[in-house]
C-alpha cells in the first residue's frame, strides 16, 4: 500500500513583518483545490484525488515553538508532508521536525526574498529569517533559491557565508535550472510569483516568475520530494480568489510530482 501524502495547515502569521493575513490561507487553498471549476487531474495525467492525502487538518498555533511539535506528530504517518501556510517563518520549525527523521536535506526555495536576515527588526524568527536559522542549525546540506529580486547587501553576505546557491530573478533561465542529487524539500513562497499572477501576497514584488515558470520548475524536479510548503498566500490581498486557485494548482502539481516519482 503506497503511503499517502500527509497534509497539514498551519494557521500562523505572527512573524509577518508587514501585514497579517496568511493565517487565513489554508482553508481557502483547500476550498480552491476542491472547486467545481476544475477537475483533480494534474498536467502529467495523475488524478490527485482527495483520498491520496492523509489530511491532518488545520492547526491554530498558540506559540511559534508548537509548530515543530505539531509537525513531528504529523510526520509519524511517514508519508511525504505538504504544509499549507502561514507566513514563511513556519519553514524553520518544519525543517527541524523533518531533520529529526531525514537528517540534512537539500532545499529548493522559490521566493522574491532570500529570507536570510540574521534578525529582522530584532526578531530572529521573523518570516524574513527562516533560512538563516536553517543554515546555522545545519538542517540543510544544500539551499538553492530561485526568483530572488530583493537581495540586500546583508543577505548577499549571509548567502556567501552559508554557501547558498541563488538564481536571482534577473538571471532566471528556465533551461538552466539547478539539478539535484538527493531528495529535496520544496519551500514555495507565493510572492516568488509575479503579483500579476498572484496578487494575494503581503509583499508585492514586481518582476517575478509566471505561474507557468513555477509549474515548469516543479515538473522538472529530477529527484523525489520528501516535503513541501506553500506559504505567504494572503487572502486579504487577493482578487476573486485568484491566488487561492494558483496555490491550489501548485498543491496539485506538487502532489502529482510526489505520486509519479514513487
Ligand atoms: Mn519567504
Ligand atoms: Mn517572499
Amino acid at each position: 500500500m503506497v503511503k499517502k501524502i500527509t497534509l497539514q495547515g498551519i494557521l500562523f502569521d505572527e512573524k509577518s513583518s508587514y501585514l497579517r493575513g496568511p493565517a487565513l490561507a489554508p482553508p481557502l487553498i483547500r476550498k480552491a483545490y476542491h472547486s467545481e471549476s476544475a477537475n483533480y487531474f494534474s498536467e502529467n495525467g495523475e488524478e490527485v484525488l482527495p483520498d491520496l492525502f492523509d489530511d491532518k487538518g488545520d492547526f491554530s498555533i498558540h506559540s511559534y515553538f508548537d509548530i515543530e511539535k505539531i509537525t513531528s506528530k504529523n510526520l509519524e504517518s511517514n508519508g511525504p508532508l505538504i504544509t499549507l501556510g502561514g507566513d514563511h517563518s513556519i519553514t524553520y520549525p518544519i525543517l527541524k521536525a523533518i531533520h529529526k527523521i531525514y537528517g540534512q536535506v537539500d532545499i529548493l526555495h522559490i521566493d522574491a526574498h532570500a529570507d536570510l536576515y540574521d534578525n529582522f527588526e530584532g526578531d530572529k524568527f521573523s518570516h524574513a529569517c527562516p533560512f538563516a536559522r536553517i543554515m546555522e542549525d545545519e538542517l540543510a546540506s544544500r539551499l538553492v533559491q530561485i526568483g530572488i529580486r530583493t537581495l540586500s547587501k546583508h543577505q548577499a553576505a549571509q548567502a556567501d557565508k552559508f554557501g547558498v546557491e541563488i538564481m536571482q530573478m534577473k538571471d532566471f533561465d528556465g533551461h538552466q535550472l539547478p539539478k539535484f542529487e538527493n531528495p529535496i524539500y520544496l519551500s514555495l513562497d507565493i510572492d516568488g510569483l509575479d503579483p500579476a499572477f498572484a496578487p494575494g501576497v503581503s509583499h508585492h514584488e514586481p518582476g517575478g516568475l509566471s505561474t507557468r515558470e513555477v509549474l515548469d520548475i516543479i515538473q522538472n524536479i529530477n529527484v523525489p520530494i520528501i516535503g513541501a510548503d506553500i506559504v505567504e498566500y494572503n487572502p486579504t490581498r487577493d482578487s476573486h480568489g485568484m491566488t487561492a486557485m494558483v496555490s491550489a494548482k501548485l498543491l496539485k502539481e506538487i502532489a502529482a510530482k510526489i505520486i509519479s516519482s514513487r
